[in-house]
């Protein structure tokens, strides 16, 4: 039995169950502060005899195994989670190995597996959402460098009619910046899910999408992206990426039929669950 954790901003969800993703029980718990959060998380899996725990988090985090903070979330603009020993809690109360990696890599590790890139040994996973980010797998394995890459927040090229200033608190009009959930809330003056009619929303958005994804198959030659995150469910953004996608791309790189190149994850709003009990189980395997 595993346990699983896919930690984010707004909650918590928590699962148990095996490698092969399935999944036995879970529950959700809203992300508040550590003790509250945290207590109720460990209740949780207190009810199981679990073996290991996989951690999908929300971050900046530290995943770097040399690191003196390996195991914590880092800079997060959430103040009580900020400086977190998020794998040394729950290594405290269950004795058992610890997996940890971000909320996107988890859910790419799930979608490479078991989800729509499974078979293939490299995929690219992004979420649009209350952020931007992604995760890949590379060779079989997640990527992973100094720390975590962070390709949410590259630069492109702005919309010569775009006047709208970018939501990231660190660099404005990056890639999160632009194209969001809040950053579409805030220069459309409404929620995306008020603005489905409005085809001017959607084909901004894959005209940023389109951007990123340019860059990131130039560099990692993804055999698939997936991509999900709360705006994704606007279906219009895929239309607007195939698009805009062979305009930039301008025949340079063989591409394969973007519909089936560029996809909804596989394992709907499971991938990141799924991907923690992976997490779990790779953390059990590095220690037999
Ligand atoms: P999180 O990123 O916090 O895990 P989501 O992936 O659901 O959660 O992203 C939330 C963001 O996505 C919000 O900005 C929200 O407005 C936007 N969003 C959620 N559902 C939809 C939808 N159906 N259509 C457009 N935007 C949506
Ligand atoms: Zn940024």
């Amino acid at each position: 039995m595993l346990g699983a954790v896919e930690a984010g901003g707004t909650k918590f969800v928590c699962a148990v169950g095996d490698e092969k993703g399935k999944i036995i029980d879970t529950i959700k718990i809203p992300t508040t502060v550590p003790e509250e959060t945290m207590s109720m998380v460990i209740e949780f899996f207190k009810q199981y005899d679990i073996e290991s725990i996989g951690i999908g988090s929300f971050g900046p985090i530290d995943v770097n195994h040399e690191s003196e903070t390996y195991g914590y979330i880092t800079s997060t603009p959430k103040l009580a989670w900020r400086n977190y020993p998020f794998v040394q809690a729950l290594e405290e109360s269950f004795g058992v190995p610890v997996g940890f990696n971000t909320d996107v890599n988890a859910a790419a590790l799930g979608e490479a597996v078991l989800g729509a890139a499974k078979g293939l040994d490299s995929c690219l996973y992004i979420t649009v959402g209350t952020g931007i980010g992604a995760g890949a797998v590379v060779n079989g394995k997640l990527l992973q460098g100094l720390s975590h890459p962070e390709m949410g927040h590259i630069i492109v090229r702005r919309h010569p009619e775009d006047t709208y200033n970018g939501k990231c608190p660190y660099h404005a009009d990056c890639l999160e910046g632009l194209a969001s959930g809040p950053a579409i809330e805030e220069r459309w003056g409404k929620k995306g899910v008020s603005l489905i009619k409005r085809n001017e929303v959607w084909d901004l958005e894959g005209y940023y999408i389109a951007q990123a994804l340019m860059q990131y198959i130039l560099i990692l030659s993804p055999k698939k992206i997936i991509l999900g995150g709360g705006v994704m469910n606007q279906t219009q953004v895929f239309t607007s990426i195939y698009k805009y996608l062979p305009e930039l791309l301008k025949d340079y790189v063989t591409m394969p039929e973007l519909s089936s190149y560029i996809v909804s994850p596989g394992l709907g709003d499971r991938a990141g669950i799924t991907g923690s009990l992976l997490l779990a189980n790779q953390a059990l395997t590095e220690k037999e």
